[in-house]
C-alpha cells in the first residue's frame, strides 16, 4: 500500500522515533508547529478518524496510553495539545491516523 506512515512504520522510510510498542509508534515531526512536535500513530493502518468503528476503536486507546506515557516521559507537565486532522476541510495530508501530540508553547486556542 502506498501510505507515507505504513512506510515509516515498515522502515521503509526513516523517521526519527521516539516511543513504539506493539501497537504504537510515535515519531518527531519533519516541519515541526511547537518546540515539542510528534506524531502518535497505530501501526495498523486505518485511513482516518472518520474510519473508526467498533471493530478497530481499540487503537485510539492505545494511542492516548502511548500519548500519556510520552508526557510524563518527557516532562510535559506544564500541558500539551492533541489534535487530529481529518478529510480536506480538516486539513489532513496523510491518509493513515494520526495525532499530533504539541507542547512547549503556548498555544492559541481556538486553532485558526
Ligand atoms: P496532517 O497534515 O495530515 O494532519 O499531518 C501530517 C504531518 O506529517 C505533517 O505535520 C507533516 O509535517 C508530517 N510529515 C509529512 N511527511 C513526513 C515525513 O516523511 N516524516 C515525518 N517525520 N513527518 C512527516
Ligand atoms: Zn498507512
Amino acid at each position: 500500500m502506498d501510505c507515507l506512515f505504513c512506510k515509516i512504520v515498515s522502515g521503509e522510510i526513516p523517521s526519527k522515533k521516539m516511543f513504539e510498542n506493539d501497537d504504537v509508534l510515535a515519531f518527531y515531526d519533519i516541519d515541526p508547529q511547537a518546540p515539542f512536535h510528534v506524531i502518535v500513530i497505530p501501526k495498523a493502518h486505518i485511513s482516518g478518524a472518520n474510519k473508526i468503528n467498533s471493530e478497530n476503536s481499540i487503537v485510539v486507546a492505545k494511542v492516548f496510553e502511548a500519548i500519556a506515557i510520552i508526557a510524563k516521559e518527557n516532562n510535559l507537565e506544564n500541558g500539551f495539545r492533541v489534535v487530529n486532522n481529518c478529510g480536506e476541510d480538516g486539513g489532513q495530508t496523510v491518509n493513515h491516523l494520526h495525532f499530533h501530540l504539541l507542547a512547549r508553547r503556548n498555544l492559541s486556542w481556538p486553532p485558526g
